[in-house]
């Protein structure tokens, strides 16, 4: 049995959630490869690094180009020292600024903060570092180049029982090289990816939820958990506004049988929601979930 575990932006935020999602790695050893996020928020106002990375793209004087530049080298720093690494980053940001004065594409900036992010991992951890430029492979519209990808990243884990690959991005299926990005949240994706290509036999998702719950907690207070979902009511729970996981990330593993598992990093003992093809004992409730579209809502 082997599992790919993604780990969302707000599990990775800071040296203490590097803590906790190195216990959930090394408490199991089917946990082979590991797909990080850019470090989230810290706390309800906080930045993104993938959001400071746009404001970074973006900044329009070099006194706001420095000032988001800092703040961005400042998280991954202190990650570095909180975990007492024995690592520097110093050439990469180098490479980054550079790269930044050379005219860079924004998904190439916006892209760091996973690249990143899976170097200090994959030093924490022990683990390989492959990066995803050199076994994702991506169209100029953002989707995934199947055959491309599937048979040099599936060649690659074969021979790589253990590696952290960055989630979020990979290169132009152009033979270019260029790093092209998926659309915001796509770590998803490429978590789903390398489950197909690494034929385990779960994909972890860990998030800072417990699972999916049955209703809207702003709408329905405590509302239960979903212990088993299948992909199809998944999607039609997405579908009514429900925000759960990239919607591209389903393909690839449900083609394959292979279910989803939403788990918390804050609380890894909670049972989380299992998504599988099918059910067959019977529901703990008739109804599974309830979602509401705003859009669509009658006023
Ligand atoms: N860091 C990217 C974002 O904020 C991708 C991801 O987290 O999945 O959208």
């Amino acid at each position: 049995m082997s599992k790919v575990v993604k780990f969302g932006g707000s599990s990775l935020a800071d040296a203490t959630q590097f803590q906790k999602v190195y216990e959930i790695i090394k408490s199991d050893q089917e946990r082979r490869y590991v797909v990080p996020s850019a470090p989230g928020k810290r706390f309800k106002d906080d930045t993104k690094v993938t959001d400071l990375l746009y404001k970074i793209f973006y900044a329009k004087t070099k006194n706001e180009f420095h000032l988001y530049f800092d703040q961005m080298k400042e998280r991954f720093l202190d990650i570095i020292d909180g975990l007492h690494l024995d690592m520097s980053l110093d050439d990469e940001f180098q490479i980054i600024q550079e790269a930044l004065e050379n005219g860079a594409s924004e998904d190439y900036i916006v892209s760091r903060g996973e690249y990143l992010n899976g170097k200090i991992l994959a030093n924490y951890l022990d683990f390989v570092f492959i990066d995803a430029k050199d076994v994702i492979f991506i169209d100029k519209d953002g989707r995934y180049d199947v055959k491309k990808t599937d048979k040099i990243l599936s060649q690659k884990l074969e021979t790589t029982p253990y590696a952290v690959i960055p989630g979020f991005y990979g290169s132009l299926n152009d033979g270019s090289g260029q790093i092209k990005a998926f659309s915001r949240g796509g770590s998803d994706v490429t978590g789903s990816i390398v489950a197909k290509n690494g034929k385990v036999d779960l994909y972890e998702n860990w998030t800072d939820v417990s699972g999916f719950l049955i209703a809207d907690p702003c709408i329905v207070k405590n509302p239960d958990v979903i212990e088993t979902i299948t992909y199809k009511e998944l999607r039609e729970l997405s579908y009514m506004g429900a925000s759960v996981l990239h919607e591209n990330s389903v393909f690839p593993v449900r083609k394959e049988g292979i279910p989803i598992h939403v788990k918390n990093t804050n609380c890894p003992e909670d049972p989380g929601t299992l998504i599988v093809e099918s059910t067959c004992h019977k529901p703990a409730h008739v109804i599974t979930g309830i979602a509401v579209n705003k859009v669509l809502r009658l006023s």
